[in-house]
């Protein structure tokens, strides 16, 4: 999608009436979703917000097919929904802007990184690839954080209108969202944007195991992992580096180079 770059407070430019959608995964109270609903409205009047009403990190592409789900009105175009990142932006499509699908989806900011094999289990990018699977230009965006300190969210806020705009100038190809992560860094020290490629991290997925207040084991998943770049230009490179991270993402997971071997064993 190619579009001229609007100005500030040009209500009648063309771009004041890209019909923007914004979900997130940390829910519709997160200072981030604030944020991103700022970030998008230097771009356009007509943003919508239609988010999970609690917390859904890690939720990934989880749909809600086992039980009703409601959509609350919480202000003009403000619209929370009791379930998934996924529900959200199925819903805002389908039902709350049937009117007019949205132009652009994002999806953000997230507090903390998507980075490496997060992005299969992140809610942020389940979101943008929601928007993508229903044929809308759609971009996921985190700013990295560092456990025990405060997010920097002027970070993202500062850097993210720039970048959208840029973004949306390119070309895109169908099936396809952008993943972008900004540097845990103050804006002045950000060391620029590098277009990246999913990196891999030598997965160390610390499992706690303790034991609640009855003598009962229990395990926990999470907690700090060792980041072991990829050698091609990853997303943790940039990152590490103190770069924006800007990753073209597909729909399309197929493996090719084992269709022909499979086919082979099973044909
Ligand atoms: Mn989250």
């Amino acid at each position: 999608m190619v579009r001229k770059a609007a100005k500030k407070k040009t209500s009648a430019k063309p771009g004041r009436s890209l019909r923007i959608l914004i979900s997130n995964d940390d829910g519709v109270m997160s200072p981030g979703i604030k944020a991103l609903t700022r970030v998008a409205e230097t771009l356009s009047d007509d943003v919508w917000v239609v988010a999970p009403d609690v917390e859904q990190s890690a939720a990934s592409h989880s749909l809600t097919v086992r039980r009703p789900l409601r959509i609350k009105k919480l202000a003009p175009r403000r619209f929370s929904v009791d379930g998934t990142p996924t529900d959200c932006v199925m819903l805002a499509v389908l039902q709350v802007l049937e009117d007019k699908a949205p132009d652009l989806v994002l999806s953000g900011f997230n507090n903390g990184s998507n980075l490496a094999e997060d992005i299969a289990h992140s809610g942020t990018v389940a979101a943008a690839s929601m928007g993508a699977v229903l044929g809308i230009p759609s971009i996921a965006l985190s700013q990295v954080t560092t456990l025990g300190h405060k997010t920097k969210w002027s970070t993202a806020e500062t850097l993210a209108p720039g970048l959208i705009r840029k973004l949306m100038a390119a070309q895109w190809a169908r099936d396809s969202l952008i993943n972008v992560n900004f540097p845990d860094l103050v804006t002045a020290s950000v060391k620029g944007v590098w277009v990246t490629c999913q990196g891999r991290r030598r997965v160390r997925e610390t499992i706690t195991q303790s034991s609640d207040p009855f003598g009962r084991p229990y395990f926990w998943i999470g907690g700090p992992r060792t980041d072991k770049s990829a050698s091609k230009v990853s997303d943790i490179t940039a990152i590490n580096e103190g770069a924006v991270s800007v990753t073209p993402l597909r729909l399309d997971l197929t493996q090719e180079k084992m269709l022909s071997s499979l086919r082979k064993v099973l044909g």
